[in-house]
């Protein structure tokens, strides 16, 4: 066991990484636990070209690399292993544990940044066939599939941007959806439909990936919805853009989740209902989901870790920390 540390963050995209630079800058020695694919669904991206400060755009692993140097360079302890439990306080001033493998590593403050994982279908040959033509992200992989028969799997702004994006590569196409109506906003959807090579098949779900040549992709059987009927579509390349699950697992039923099971903070903190468990990024946010919003996220979510070390009876002020005086607003915490 461990001494108990100020700051435990766990996760590291842009949210884990700019809280883990806050808390180091502030004198904390942050802890963080951040998986052994660290950089989050940005280390699944090529160019990122709507952060600011980045004219010419950058590559979505080296932005996650500079996030991850610039935490290190103040200070920032990174762990590249994974929080296997967390069971956290329910006092003021209690003192939460992480677990990875067996070793307990204990913490006045924790900061929730888990991120999310893009959303499966749970169809039979969808996780064999993943990495072998299944594939969750376009921007990704689409390069591996020119002059390819494709496939999108959604109806949202998700899917008809990886669709516009895939259309570039691939010879055809089709976007197949479970409804008539789609959720993406109407220029979206008729930017898609706009292209020459994207088709629409609708309503209609995937009920089966099946393996051809080489043990990859061959064909996807989906059936229409109203009708029943089945139809096979060969395609050697299938992208599922249906959403995102926010990876909450390790503290449902210790902080509040939604429906979706996005973790919920109060008003405009990023405070859990628990004393000290601070929640950020993609983890709470089913709206934004923006490397800027995350990475801003991060930040609140350092300052009130800071605040609520400073302001509660019962826990020492780590040394060293520069105190900001609540009666300035600037150094206020968020009101809910
Ligand atoms: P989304 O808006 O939740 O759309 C998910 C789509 O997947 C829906 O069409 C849904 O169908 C379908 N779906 C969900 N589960 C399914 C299943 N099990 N089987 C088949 N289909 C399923 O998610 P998103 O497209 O990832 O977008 C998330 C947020 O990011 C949105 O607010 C969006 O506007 C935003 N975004 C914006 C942009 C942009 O503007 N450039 C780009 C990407 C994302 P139903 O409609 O039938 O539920």
């Amino acid at each position: 066991m461990s001494d108990i540390e100020n700051v435990i963050i766990v996760g590291s995209g842009p949210a884990g990484y700019t809280a883990a630079l806050y808390t180091a800058r502030a004198n904390l020695n942050p802890l963080v636990i951040e998986g052994f694919a660290w950089g989050g669904l940005l280390q699944q991206t090529t160019d990122v070209e709507n952060y600011p400060g980045f004219p010419d755009g950058v590559m979505g692993p080296e932005m996650m690399q500079r996030f991850r140097d610039q935490a290190a360079r103040f200070g920032a302890r990174l762990e590249t292993d994974q929080a296997d439990r967390i069971q956290l306080a329910t006092e003021p001033g209690g003192v939460h544990s992480v677990w990875v493998g067996d070793t307990e590593h204990r913490a006045r403050t924790v900061i929730l940044a888990m991120g999310a994982e893009h959303k499966k279908l749970g169809v039979t040959g969808e996780e064999a066939l993943s990495g072998r033509g299944v594939s969750y992200c376009a921007t990704c992989d689409a390069a591996f599939f020119k002059q390819a028969t494709t496939m999108i799997v959604g109806g949202g702004d998700s899917a008809m941007e990886e669709a516009i994006f895939l259309s570039k590569f691939a010879s055809k196409v089709t976007v197949v959806h479970r409804r008539e109506e789609f959720r993406a906003s109407k220029i979206m959807l008729e930017r898609a439909q706009a292209q020459e090579n994207i088709e629409f098949l609708t309503p209609y779900t995937i009920k089966e990936f099946v393996a051809g040549e080489n043990n990859a992709l061959g064909h996807a059987v989906v059936q229409n919805i109203e009708t029943g009927e089945e139809r096979e579509l060969l395609v050697s390349g299938t992208f599922i853009a249906i959403g995102h699950e926010p990876q909450s697992g390790l503290v449902r039923g210790q902080v509040d989740v939604d429906d979706g099971g996005y973790v919920i903070t109060e008003g405009r903190s990023t405070r859990t209902k628990l004393p000290g468990v601070f929640a950020a990024g993609d983890l709470v946010d089913h709206t934004y989901r923006q490397a800027i919003t995350a990475a801003g996220s991060g930040c609140e979510a350092a300052l009130d870790a800071e605040w609520y070390l400073r302001d509660t009876p019962g826990v020492p002020v780590p040394e060293g920390m520069p105190l900001g005086d609540p009666a300035e607003e600037q150094y206020a915490p968020a009101a809910d």
